[in-house]
């Protein structure tokens, strides 16, 4: 009875309404969407890809018993002109409901995008979400329906009784689900609530608490960096927690991550969260015009995923160091790391650290990786925003650094605002450092190369000892006042050097 006025209230509020309900053992989910077609045909379609994983994936064929049927129950005739597309004629119906199933993956080593366990079912909207041809614009509702005694969460705006509601599909798409029997924890932070739900092997052996420090460390700090505001009504961390090496990462979205979590929860644990974090501006909303609104139907083409993805890690690295996380020796680690990984790979000579991105959909024939062309956009990108950053304060003698591009990509982009086109970054980096910045940066970005490496650590202080593995990072002794002045400012900007580590 709820369910059923809570369904009349989403049909009022919108116009495609989603409704989700797994099956009593979680080895299924049945969908349910109603599209209002006004005896027109409607197209509905999953998508190929989920934005942030650059890889194109086959969603549509694990789709089961689609159906489509018209108000009164009467069936109505569906075909299936292209794989990820279905045709219904609504045979004069004014709406249209679309049933399917989507068998659930176990997988007990690993999280996926579309995967359980004896207790959980977790989901990307991509891998399950049918679009509306031309409509992906329009508001939606999804009713969830899930017996009391399981959890359910999602970063959708509430309305009660399991509706939520999405401005579109995008968002929709954009909003993980978890649902089950999983741990839970909250903290609120800035007035807005988050919350952990986490799931996986290693589940119960997770230290909650310290799980909760390092989340509301990185929601923190990194709002602290943009600004007063999180830009989001609540988030969720989706974790799957593992017994794996220290690390942690996975897949951003707007208002939440779906995440991996090492149990030792150490420094790589900390720098892969505040990756995802961080993406909720750079990447979700900082972005190339590519990326949002989306073509779900082929990968996006932008020279910018080593800003996008590779400066979002040096900042993964950068503020927790900032904001007293961990100390200098963990930050010269993670620099030598980063160094290393871009000097193993021969290819740097050949491919640009633009041309990593933008060829990314070249690999794998044609399908995508997810870490670049050639060229690893990750570390490369680190680098490449390292040197770029040091060149802005050594020539302008502090005055001038990265930070600021970052804000005003962010100032560009925010609320809702458009993506940038592919000339920006470059013109952001002539507005802040001068017009001599767009060689460096034609050098850097947009040709293949040896990154100075060493001139430019030496500008602040820092010495490159060793090679391969053995290539580490340590301040210098002969390191001028005004090296080390620079170097200062680098790693804590604004702020004063934490006096208290708080790792
Ligand atoms: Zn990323």
């Amino acid at each position: 009875m709820v369910t059923t006025l809570a369904l009349g209230a989403a049909r009022a509020l919108s116009s495609i309404c989603y409704e989700v309900t797994p099956s009593a053992d979680l080895m299924t989910v049945e969908v349910k969407v109603t599209v209002p077609s006004q005896g027109q045909a409607v197209d509905v379609t999953l998508p190929s890809w989920s934005p942030g994983y650059y890889v194109l994936e086959n969603y549509s064929s694990n789709l089961k018993d689609v159906v489509a049927k018209a108000p009164d129950g009467s069936v109505r005739p569906v075909s299936h002109p292209r794989p990820d597309t279905w045709h219904i004629d609504p045979l004069g119906a004014q709406a249209v409901t679309v049933s399917y199933t989507r068998p659930v993956v176990h997988e007990s080593g690993r999280m996926g995008i579309f995967s359980g366990d004896d207790v959980t079912v977790h989901y990307g909207g991509p891998s399950i979400y049918l679009y509306v041809e031309a409509r992906k614009s329009e508001p939606c509702t999804v009713q969830f329906h899930v017996p009391k005694n399981l959890g359910l969460a999602v970063s959708l705006d509430p309305v009660g009784n399991g509706l939520f509601t999405a401005p579109n599909y995008d968002v929709l798409a954009d909003s993980p689900v978890t649902i089950g029997t999983f741990r839970t924890a909250e903290y609120i932070s800035r007035g807005k609530p988050h919350q952990l739900a986490v799931r996986g092997s290693a589940r119960d052996r997770l230290d909650m608490a310290r799980a909760v420090k390092m989340t509301r460390f990185i929601t923190e700090s990194e709002t602290d960096f943009f600004g007063k505001s999180a830009p989001y009504n609540r988030y969720v961390w989706h974790i799957w927690a593992g017994d794996t090496p220290d690390g942690a990462g996975g897949l951003e979205h707007a208002s939440s991550s779906q995440d991996f979590l090492s149990l030792a929860q150490g420094p790589a644990s900390m720098r892969g969260l505040a990756h995802e974090c961080f993406h909720l501006w750079n990447v979700k909303r900082i972005r190339s015009a590519s990326l949002g609104p989306f073509d779900y139907t082929r990968l996006p083409r932008t020279g910018a995923l080593w800003w996008l993805e590779g400066v979002t890690d040096y900042y993964a690295s950068l503020i927790p160091h900032r904001y007293g996380w961990y100390g200098d020796d963990q930050y010269y680690k993670d620099i030598a790391a980063n160094i290393r990984a871009v000097r193993s790979n021969p290819k740097r000579l050949e491919v640009s650290p633009y041309e990593s991105s933008f060829r990314v959909g070249e690999t794998n024939d044609g399908r995508g990786n997810s870490n670049g062309f050639g060229v690893d956009y990750y570390p490369t990108g680190w680098v490449t925003g390292m040197l770029l950053d040091i060149e802005l304060r050594a020539r302008t003698g502090g005055k001038h650094n990265l930070d600021e591009i970052e804000l005003a990509l962010w100032d560009m982009c925010k609320d809702g605002k458009p993506g940038f086109d592919e000339g920006e970054l470059r013109r952001q980096f002539v507005r802040v450092g001068g017009p001599e910045m767009g060689a460096v940066f034609d050098k850097w970005v947009m040709q293949p190369g040896d990154p100075p490496v060493e001139l430019q650590l030496a500008k602040v202080g820092l010495s490159v000892g060793g090679t391969g593995r053995d290539l580490k990072v340590t301040e210098s002794p002969t390191a001028t006042p005004e090296q080390k002045k620079l170097r200062e400012g680098w790693f804590f900007g604004k702020r004063s050097r934490p006096s208290a580590l708080q790792g």
